[in-house]
Order: structure tokens, then C-alpha cells, then sequence
């Protein structure tokens, strides 16, 4: 089938990724609990009703991850990976429509997950069916919906690596934010994280007699900052990256106030670190002696974690107070460096690439993701080539009042279907 064709097909689909969007909203997959369950009987009972081969994969049952199967005349296998696991809502006050109930309305789809990542998932479902029901396509497609993503992919994309699931040529992330129609974008890899934990220990107390014990509270107060000086230590990520890393800048210039913009360039060569959650005391009448807070710390992908952490061990030591620890937070096999990251000028960048440029008429830039994604998974234990392309609306990933354009989704449908039509 030519292109034309191709995308004449897949701009009539707008309805159908809309409801099938809010069909996956309504199914609450909210960290802490996570569970998947309902958003995998939805999609499976759409491609049982489509005639679509498929098949549920599952460690934890409240976590199954589903896979859709199209197969091809070649002997290629594009995977494409999104997740339908999301983060939890926050406080419902800050939410024009209630967060789970899938609301259509202003040509957008309301609701937690639209943006990140429920409406880029409905747009592979809708591609599964279009291209599952051509006479024939060139390369095999496995459409792969994965839990966990948010915490990691334990139970989704990184079991799925880890226990040889993923088997592909290469991998689309549906995940992220392509940029719609106006700006479109690659992500050619994603930021790592280098977690840490720091602990300050002291001697409870009355606390009527403060001066009989110490203040782990104190502690880990005047310590926190020392942690944050890691954002001075230059990273060490590989020179090939340096494109890629100047195209983010740009790009991520266009989301930043103007005042931030010199720190989002920094944090491209130094890590970004916050802290993001503390634990401590328990009483108000008892002086404490242990409190903890955890520090979220982003590096450019190819740059080293354990240097980082050595880093910030080095500094705690050198506060010169007393009783604290440093605690790694994220040590797993992926974590010998940094996220994930591909070269700008392989074939399947440069394909990936044309076809986005040929349906959206516009440039295509390439930058690396800020956040994490499946990608790290696929393409670091499973080995397989990964560029992502999402349907994100800008700044909508984690909001309150999240939504995706109905135009964002049905560009998705039209990508997801074209590229393997077009991928040799
Ligand atoms: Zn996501």
C-alpha cells in the first residue's frame, strides 16, 4: 500500500484513538499500587475483537504486560514499546475533570496518563489494527504495552529484557514527547539517575533537654547542601554525544523560562540533583536520632553513576559532621552507566527520521530525554536499537489536568503505522 494511502487511512482515525485514549484512562494504573490488570484485558479485548495475535506476559499478575503481534513477509521484527503504568494524580482540587474518567472535550482527551503515556498507546493499538489489516506487510511488528515503567520497569520492560522477551531489529519508545505537527522531535536516549540516600544518625533525648542528645535533624539539615554541591562535578559522558546534547538544549529552551536556561544547559554537563523526599522525627516531644532524605540526581546518558556517588561521599565526609551515611538508591545491572543513548547517524535514526519529516513537512530534531524511559531497558539489556517518538503534549507528562490533542494522537497513528511499512 503507498504511503498516501497509508495516511489517508490513519487521519480517519481520530474517534477511535480518542475513545480508545479514554478507554485506557478510566483504568486507574496509578503508582504506589501500579496494577495493570484492567488496561491489559482492554487491550487484549480489542485485538481478540480485531483478529490481532496476541499474548500477556506477567511476573506479578496485578502487573501484566500484553504484546500485539502483526506479522510480516520479511524477516525483520520492529518492536514498539510504551507503558500503561502512571503516576498518581496528586491533589484532585488542581483537576478541572476528575483525573480517571477519560473526558473528550476541546479536541483533547482529559485525564492522568493522556500525555504520558495512555494516548501514544491507544495510537499503536489503532496502528496494530490498521496494519493488521492489510494484505501484507514487509517487516514484523510486536506492539509491546509494559507496567512499572514509572518505578523502573521491574515488572515490566526490564523483566521483559532481563528475561528475553524483547527479540527485535530494532525498537520504537513510543514514550516522550515528539513534538506534535509543529516541532517534531527523536529522542535518541534519556538522561540515568545516580539516587542517593542520606542518612544522619544521632542520640534521642527529652525534648525538654535537647542538650542531652543529638539532633539527627539538625544533621542531615546542614548536610543536604553539601549533597547538593554535586551539581559542580563535571560529567564524563562520550564526545559523540555533543549534537545531541546541543539539540536538546534548543529544544528544551523552547519549554524553560529564560531565567532557567542556563541551568538546564548546565545540567546537561553537570548532574542535576534535588531532594525530593525526607523522613524524620517521631514525636514532638522526643529529640530524634535518625532522619533520612532521598535525592533525585539525573546524568546524561554514557556518564558514569559511581563516579557520582563517590562524588557526593567525598563531600559528605568533608562537611565534617558527624553520624551520616550515603546510601546508593539505584544499583542495578543497567546502572554502569547512565540511561541509554543511540548514534544521530545510524540507518534506522536516519529512516525514523524521513518518515516523520515527510508526514509532519518539518525539520526533525534530535535530542535526549530528561526523564527515563523503557528505552533504557530494551536498549541496554536487550541490546536492541531504540529512538523514541511520542505523543506527549508539551509539558503535560505528571500534571495536574493532563491531556493530549486528538491532532498529537492521530500524528502518533500515522508514524506508529508508516515507519514499519517503510523500514528496510
Ligand atoms: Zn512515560
Amino acid at each position: 500500500m503507498n504511503l498516501d494511502n497509508v495516511l489517508k487511512i490513519a487521519e480517519g482515525t481520530g474517534d477511535e484513538v480518542a475513545q480508545l485514549t479514554s478507554g485506557l484512562v478510566k483504568y486507574n494504573s496509578a503508582h504506589p499500587d501500579g496494577f495493570t490488570d484492567g488496561c491489559v484485558e482492554y487491550i487484549k479485548a480489542y485485538c481478540d475483537k480485531h483478529g490481532i495475535e496476541n499474548e500477556v506476559h506477567a511476573n506479578d499478575p496485578k502487573k501484566p504486560n500484553i504484546v500485539a503481534r502483526v506479522k510480516g513477509t520479511g524477516d525483520k521484527n520492529i518492536i514498539w514499546v510504551g507503558h500503561i503504568d502512571v503516576v498518581p494524580e496528586g491533589k484532585l482540587e488542581n483537576w478541572a475533570y476528575p483525573p480517571y474518567d477519560g473526558v473528550i472535550a476541546d479536541d483533547c482527551v482529559y485525564g492522568r496518563g493522556s500525555s504520558d503515556m495512555k494516548g501514544s498507546c491507544a495510537a499503536a493499538m489503532v496502528s496494530a489494527r490498521t496494519l493488521n489489516e492489510m494484505e501484507s506487510i514487509p517487516n514484523t511488528v510486536e506492539f509491546w504495552f509494559t507496567s512499572d515503567e514509572e518505578i523502573g520497569g521491574g515488572e515490566g520492560a526490564r523483566w521483559l529484557a532481563q528475561s528475553g522477551r524483547f527479540k527485535g531489529d530494532i525498537c520504537v519508545i513510543g514514550d516522550g514527547n515528539g513534538g506534535g505537527p509543529y516541532a517534531p522531535s527523536i529522542d535518541l536516549g534519556c538522561k540515568g539517575g545516580a539516587g542517593v540516600k542520606l542518612i544522619a544518625r544521632g542520640q534521642t533525648a527529652h525534648g525538654s533537654t535537647p542538650y542531652l542528645g543529638k539532633n539527627a535533624i539538625t544533621r542531615l539539615i546542614k548536610a543536604i547542601p553539601w549533597v547538593e554541591k554535586v551539581d559542580n562535578f563535571t560529567l564524563d559522558w562520550p564526545e559523540g554525544l555533543k549534537s545531541a546534547v546541543e539539540g536538546s538544549v534548543e529544544y528544551y529552551k523552547g519549554m524553560t523560562p529564560e531565567e532557567s536556561h542556563g541551568v538546564m544547559e548546565k545540567n546537561f554537563y553537570t548532574p542535576s540533583v534535588t531532594c525530593n523526599i525526607i523522613h524524620a522525627g517521631v514525636k514532638i516531644n522526643v529529640v530524634p536520632d535518625y532522619a533520612e532524605a532521598e535525592f533525585d540526581i539525573r546524568l546524561t546518558p554514557g556518564s558514569h553513576p559511581k563516579k557520582v556517588v563517590d562524588r557526593i561521599k567525598d563531600l559528605v565526609k568533608k562537611s565534617g559532621i558527624e553520624g551520616l551515611e550515603v546510601v546508593p538508591t539505584r544499583e542495578h545491572a543497567a546502572d554502569d552507566y547512565a540511561g541509554y543513548y543511540e548514534s544521530p547517524d545510524s540507518s534506522f535514526a536516519d529512516q525514523f527520521k524521513a518518515v516523520i519529516k515527510t508526514i509532519t513537512g518539518k525539520p526533525v530534531n534530535m535530542k535526549i530525554l530528561t526523564g527515563g524511559t523503557d528505552g533504557i531497558s530494551t536498549s541496554k539489556i536487550a541490546g536492541i536499537p531504540s529512538l523514541g517518538y511520542g505523543t506527549s503534549l508539551t509539558g503535560q507528562a505528571h500534571q495536574p489536568d493532563e491531556r493530549v490533542t486528538i491532532e498529537n494522537l492521530v500524528l502518533g497513528v500515522k508514524i506508529f503505522t508508516a515507519f514499519p511499512l517503510v523500514y528496510q
